[in-house]
């Protein structure tokens, strides 16, 4: 690595700072620029006219009142070039969005995700990719984030595990589609990729984010940082319920054992429905008093079945909370985790651009 920041390396950051800008705002004046990243005229002049020249943004430009000439314009990403894509893999299905840099969807796609082991699974998400770059003649789209379920490895792009795939162990997924499709690739556990996708949104100072479907994850953002680390976060075999149902992992009570039996072969069980709020009101108090979280989501799969417990959970929950107020959010949005991975695609390419 080097030890010091060169003229040229500095010019880089500041191209990507004021691109950075201009996507947060959507649209946005140079003066406004300017005044954000604290960057002379003259300096911000010079990156905005890169950023041109290279076809990363756009002018519109508006007649000034009484017609004394044109008023400065106004600047946004462009749409037509410099795309990248969100891919999530998951148990149920694979869907991708192909986007600008400004998060504006061009296409999707989505298809069941129906596997035995692990050649299968592999040959689906191979083939599920070379859909996607053949569409786009394989060099347009310049980086892609990947919303993957179980355990990852993300600095080293591996897939530790799968749920529902016994072989599939310590894949090296990320190598395996660069050899092929030659673009920048990051792999993301899929509730960090929900929670960035929700963070554009949603308020709150300590975010927690519970992906829920056949198991659950978990994603933590404190102060707008979303924590990362491998193997951290993993709440599916935490013990909830001391001696309580068997899980398949042999112990006793863990959360995963009460949210498995809820959903099985895509049939909603009230049953286990029930048994499983109380088991997750416990992990949501929890999690809230490690995290000291002003909001937690719930998202995934079983929320299009919210109405069947959020009453309970959350009565369930007031009892625990003791005059603490969390805000809880039921988020039914089966897209989130690959908006999520096109928006970190996004920032990447962004981050890497050099003019
Ligand atoms: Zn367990």
């Amino acid at each position: 690595m080097k030890k010091y920041i060169g003229l040229e390396d500095m010019s880089h950051v500041n191209c990507s700072s004021v691109l950075r800008v201009i996507q947060a705002h959507g649209e946005i004046s140079r003066k406004q620029i300017s005044e954000i990243t604290g960057l002379s005229w003259g300096g911000m002049t010079k990156i905005v006219n890169k950023l041109f020249e290279k076809e990363y943004i756009t002018e519109e430009k508006s007649e000034a009142p009484g017609g004394t000439g044109r008023t400065p314009g106004m600047l946004s990403i462009r749409k037509d070039r410099h795309l990248v894509a969100g891919v999530d893999i998951n148990r149920i299905g694979l869907s991708a969005y192909v986007t600008d840099l400004s998060g504006s969807i061009k296409r999707q796609y989505s298809e069941e995700n129906l596997f035995e082991g692990k050649e299968e699974l592999l040959d689906n998400i191979l083939r599920f990719f070379q859909n996607i770059f053949r569409d786009f003649d394989g060099h347009e789209i310049e980086a892609a984030g990947i919303a993957m379920q179980g355990g990852i490895h993300g600095e080293n792009g591996v897939s530790v595990s799968f749920p529902g795939c016994e072989d599939w162990k310590d894949v090296p997924i990320i190598d395996m589609l660069r050899e092929q499709f030659h673009t920048e690739l990051y792999l993301e556990h899929d509730p960090d990729c929900m929670l960035c996708s929700e963070l554009v949104s949603t308020g709150g100072d300590h975010v927690i984010l519970f992906r829920i479907d056949q198991s659950i994850g978990m994603a933590v953002s404190l102060d707008g940082t979303i924590l990362r680390g491998n193997g951290i976060l993993e709440v599916a075999h935490t013990i909830v319920v001391p001696d309580g149902k068997p899980c398949r992992c042999g112990l006793s009570g863990c959360l995963e054992a009460y949210i498995e039996p809820c959903m099985q072969g895509g049939q909603i069980n009230s049953k286990a429905v029930e048994e499983m709020i109380y088991p997750l009101a416990v992990t949501i108090h929890n999690m809230a008093c490690v995290f000291h979280a002003d909001t937690v989501i719930l998202a995934g799969n079983l929320m299009k079945y919210a109405s069947l417990f959020e009453k309970e959970l959350l009565r369930e929950l007031r009892k625990m909370q003791d005059g603490e107020k969390i805000q809880v959010r039921f988020r039914n949005d089966a897209k989130s985790a690959v908006s999520g991975a096109a928006l970190i695609a996004a920032r990447h390419a962004i981050d890497s651009i050099r003019l």
